[in-house]
């Protein structure tokens, strides 16, 4: 096993972080980040000039932190560490996948086992989407965080009366970042599983078409014994493993990237939400909206996925949590699932153990498609904005949230901010649901996306986790499940 990646506690390296297992210099890395972050933000709203009026005070210190010299060299060491994952991305995915298919071996009846675990897996995948989007529905029904009582007593939502001209500055992001997507692109998942150029695919980081096109590289090698199969085989093991050189070295740079990646992020964020007035406006549903969508990641994260791992996979939960601690971080830190990809490879075979066949097939598939927190966010989203609007939605108007979370949340690319379209998509096909009069002439539900701009990147950082971490758990579940013995010491009371 990897030494920076064993399981064990700092004291191990003592005074030395460099010599300490990787997931306490990652931890330290978050801690060092969080620090010079918090310094750029109050440093930042410090400087806002007192003459600039208490509703730009926000963008203003937000401006001023993200053009300071240390946030543009924090945020260029963040930005070298993903683009160094990044970077590993394409090969791996296409080299483990190629060489896992083409070495299945073949069971007494001729069948290589490839159907069951393609079946197994999408099942999972299926199953705790719609757990984690049932968890958020009953979560966002519960706080009602878009929802507030007016001074006669009745039931209003948090928009009530209020200038939505607010929002017009981060309506153009919204239209920057979703521009021209329709609830039909979701068809899009369907149509990138052939990419027509295999190359472009990869250039554009267009996973799925590149998982398909890699199982089936790799299903014909195996049906072929000759000296040129040989040789493409021989050629894939070589890249696979230059890949994994590289990946241990970008893995040593993480706890510097984090830093990075921390400190820019957190002191613009900082900067951004610490003076802005909306958040006093709509203190008590926004901040109740952000820990509601909490509370639901944190109940799939601590309650559902250690259930899972414990009946399911039996095995110990805890191990399974130092096990994924690394990915789990990137995770946190770069907000992007495709991103931690790589971590999240290394952290499965070599901390928890599973086979590279198993990893290889659920861990890409995973990260593109199982969006566990994304999809329950999209629902705890979409609900808080309707009620922001005063809009109750019916049963059957809940149940087309639902749907429609687990749909998109496939189609979601593991970047950071992604969910926001699907979220715009939701909303329209809600908007088309609601019966007319429902809101008041030419107000769109999707221009209450604004309302999710203020809390958007600490909640990404979060359901990122989630996403990642729901990934790991099928890939040691389906690995138990198709009898796989070393598995987090194999039995949960080991
Ligand atoms: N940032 C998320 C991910 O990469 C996607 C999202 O929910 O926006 O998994």
């Amino acid at each position: 096993m990897n030494e920076m990646l064993s399981t064990e506690n700092p004291r191990k390296g003592g005074l030395a972080p460099w010599r300490w297992p990787l997931h306490w210099q990652i931890l330290l890395g978050l801690i060092i980040g969080a620090g010079i972050g918090l310094w750029i933000g109050v440093w930042a709203v410090g400087q806002v000039d007192a003459s600039v009026p208490a509703e730009a005070r926000g963008a203003a210190a937000g401006k001023i932190a993200s053009e300071s010299y240390a946030y543009l060299f924090f945020d260029l060491v963040g930005d070298i560490f993903i683009q160094g994952l990044k970077l590993i991305i394409v090969p791996l995915v296409t080299t483990s996948i190629i060489l896992a298919v083409a070495n299945l071996t073949k069971h007494g009846d001729g069948s290589t086992g490839f159907g069951r675990l393609t079946g197994k897996t999408l099942g999972y995948y299926a199953a705790t989407s719609v757990i984690s989007v049932l968890l958020g529905l009953a979560v966002v029904n519960l706080l009602s965080p878009g929802l507030t009582t007016d001074d006669a007593g009745q039931t209003v939502g948090i928009l009530e009366g209020q200038d939505l001209s607010a929002f017009a500055g981060d309506q153009q992001a919204v239209d920057e970042k979703v521009g021209g997507k329709q609830a039909t692109d979701f068809l899009d998942v369907f149509r990138e599983m052939v990419p027509p150029n295999l190359i472009e695919a990869a250039a554009q980081g267009k996973l799925l078409g590149l998982i398909i096109v890699s199982i089936l590289i790799g299903f014909f090698l195996s049906k072929s014994d000759g000296e040129p199969a040989r040789v493409v085989k021989t050629f894939t093991q070589g890249v696979y493993d230059l890949t994994m050189a590289i990946t241990d070295l970008v893995l040593k740079l993480a706890p510097l990237g984090i830093i990075g990646l921390i400190a820019a992020t957190l002191g613009e964020q900082y900067a951004k939400l610490v003076p802005d007035d909306r958040l006093d406006t709509f203190v008590s549903g926004l901040t109740m909206f952000a820990g509601g969508a909490v509370l639901a990641l944190a109940i799939h994260f601590f309650i559902v996925m250690p259930l899972i791992l414990l009946f399911v996979a039996r095995v110990n939960p805890i191990r399974h949590y130092r096990a994924m601690m690394p990915a789990l971080l990137t995770a946190f830190s770069t907000a992007s699932s495709s991103a931690t990809l790589p971590v999240t490879m290394e952290c499965v075979e070599d901390r928890a153990g599973v086979s590279r066949k198993t990893a290889s097939f659920v861990l890409p598939l995973g990260a593109t498609v199982n969006m566990d927190g994304t999809a329950l966010y999209e629902c705890v989203a979409a609900i808080f904005i309707c009620q922001a609007f005063g809009i109750e939605l019916t049963f059957a108007q809940q149940f087309l949230v639902v749907i429609t979370a687990v749909l998109t949340s496939i189609g979601v690319a593991g970047v950071p901010s992604a969910s926001l379209v699907a979220i715009v998509v939701i909303l329209t096909a809600v908007q088309d649901a609601l019966p007319a009069g429902s809101l008041p002439e030419g107000v769109l539900l999707v221009s209450g996306l604004g309302l999710l701009f203020v809390f958007d990147r600490p909640l990404d950082m979060v359901r990122t986790a989630v996403n990642v971490f729901s990934d790991s758990v099928g890939a040691v579940t389906i690995a138990r499940t198709e009898g796989e013995t070393d598995v987090l010491g194999d039995s949960p009371d080991s």
